[in-house]
């Protein structure tokens, strides 16, 4: 059977051209994809959460439409300094030294975190998820080959990466981020540490460490540590290759983190990297974006307790999921509980029509053409993953199906077998929402409160009040609820 990518083909929007380009991989009905995954140096907030729901929904596209997709996510455990520059102390070092811990006590705390997080989101674990402490290896070799190659230079046992020589001699510094070098190297010569660069704009490959910082290796040049942005080229070119087809990232990372990862890579393999690189929009909170830094970070844990005053109540992480994917991946989504409300309206409305689908009987033939929504269903998906598009076809469907007054919904056999069959991949599958199952906790409750009205049921019936009795068992049933008189007592089955 011909793979469902040959007749949806994607259309991706390239952050590299600024157009929306087709898909094409680098090889025949495979994908690979890498997304620059979260520094572990506190808990995961909704914006980073929103950013990797984002990229595990494209996963699953790529996969549902037969792709055999490899999907790199790194965990970023060293080398991130405070500022994003090269200069700082490095962010996991500092959370340590503050909280007296090993540093890799840190990078395990949140990385559980993280996964626990991406769990409950129902995110899929990618298919690698390397560390850039466990590459540096790899990290050194590729400052040798980038050093051969003539694009970087040695000072005080750091090295830099000479952006002015690259750009000299053909390399295209600013290709990404459309910043231009003249009015990169003016600017932050100011600033402390740049002495060791030729060229403000200059980036670290390698840091000598200071006697303070702790996480350090040794190499050719210093005991030391990478720059942030090379664990990305040495991961991304060792699991996927020089040349490959996604990477992604939040737009925060566009500069300098992806444009310093390009020029790396061209400077040691001659290759950009990836084809097509992605970058996700902002989650704001009353119009800012959401950040660690700057402390209006709500928790995906707040979220789904209701512990955070913004919010009303707790929501399941499925309406959450549901929140972030009504909105397409490169537009802005802000944050509010009424929004969150509106999210848990719609999506308890989609799982219902979903439910109410399954119990539907077919009729002799159609009034509804379910090809031609499932065709604009898959051409939304492929228009740069659009989600919006796509859930309002799926409420398209969900008004036809409540439309239905009787139990015959006015499909045939085969049309109402496809719109069941791709209602629940489109919702499931792809858009990867979850019917929320009850939590142990209550389960327990409810087996403590139906002994309860097991036991007033048969007070009642000793007493002779069949009324009462009766009305018990009747509104039960309404309920879902029945209740089963054995030898042994009651019990109930839902
Ligand atoms: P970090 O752990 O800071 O490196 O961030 C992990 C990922 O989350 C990166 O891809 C960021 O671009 C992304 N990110 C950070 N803040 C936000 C936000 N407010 N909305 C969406 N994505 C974000
Ligand atoms: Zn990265």
């Amino acid at each position: 059977m011909e793979p469902l990518y040959r007749k949806y083909p994607i259309f991706i929007e390239n952050s590299l051209t600024g157009k929306k380009e087709i898909f094409l991989p680098v090889s025949d009905g495979r994908v690979g994809m890498y997304v620059c995954g979260p520094t572990v140096y506190s808990d995961v907030h909704l914006g980073n959460a929103r950013t990797f729901t984002s990229y595990d929904f494209m996963f699953r596209y790529f996969k549902h439409l037969g792709y055999q997709v490899r999907y790199v996510r790194n965990i970023t455990d060293a080398g991130h300094l405070e500022n994003d520059a090269d200069e700082g102390e490095d962010k996991i070092a500092k959370k340590a030294r503050i909280e007296q811990l090993e540093p890799m006590e840190i990078v395990q705390r949140y990385t559980v975190d993280f996964h626990e997080v991406m769990e409950k989101i129902n995110a899929l674990p990618p298919s690698i998820e390397p560390t850039a402490t466990g590459h540096i290896v790899e990290q050194i070799q590729m400052i040798k080959t980038i050093i051969e190659n003539g694009w970087a230079y040695q000072s005080n046992g750091s090295v830099y990466f000479d952006v002015e020589n690259y750009n000299t001699k053909g390399g295209d510094y600013g290709v990404l981020s459309g910043r231009k070098l003249e009015d990169l190297q003016s600017g932050s010569r100011a600033l402390d540490g740049q002495e060791e660069k030729k060229n403000a704009a200059d980036f670290a490959l390698w840091k000598k460490a200071s006697p303070e910082h702790i996480m350090r290796w040794p190499s050719p040049w210093s005991e030391g540590f990478p720059g942030w942005h090379l664990e990305c080229s040495a991961m991304s070119t060792k699991y996927l290759g020089e040349q490959f087809d996604i990477h992604g990232g939040g737009m925060d990372l566009k500069f300098p983190h992806h444009e310093c990862e390009i020029a790396q890579n061209v400077a040691s393999s001659g290759h950009k990297g990836a084809k097509y690189w992605l970058h996700t929009n902002m989650l704001t909170l009353n119009g800012k974006r959401m950040s660690k830094s700057t402390g209006n970070a709500i928790l995906p844990k707040e979220l789904f307790t209701g512990q955070n005053p913004l919010l009303s109540k707790g929501f399941n992480p499925s309406t959450v999921r549901f929140f972030m994917m009504q909105a397409h991946y490169s537009s802005i989504l802000d944050f509010s509980d009424d929004a969150l409300m509106a999210a848990e309206k719609g999506h308890d409305k989609l799982l219902g029509a979903i439910e109410t689908l399954s119990k539907l009987q077919p009729s002799e033939s159609s009034t509804y053409n379910v090809q031609d929504w499932v065709d604009r269903c898959y051409i939304a998906l492929s228009d740069n993953f659009n989600s919006p598009i796509l859930i309002s076809h799926l409420f398209e469907a969900v008004k036809f199906i409540n439309s239905c007054t009787d139990l015959s919904i006015g499909l045939s056999k085969g049309d109402l077998q496809l719109l069941t069959e791709k209602m629940n991949c489109f919702a499931f599958d792809v858009l990867g929402l979850r019917k929320e199952e009850s939590s142990d906790s209550h389960k327990e409750a409810l087996n403590k409160a139906m002994d309860l009205v097991i036991e007033l049921r048969a007070k009642a019936r000793d007493n002779k009040d069949w009324d009462t009795a009766d009305i018990i068992r009747k509104q039960l049933t309404e309920a879902g609820i029945q209740l089963k008189d054995g030898a042994d007592g009651t019990s109930y089955t839902l």
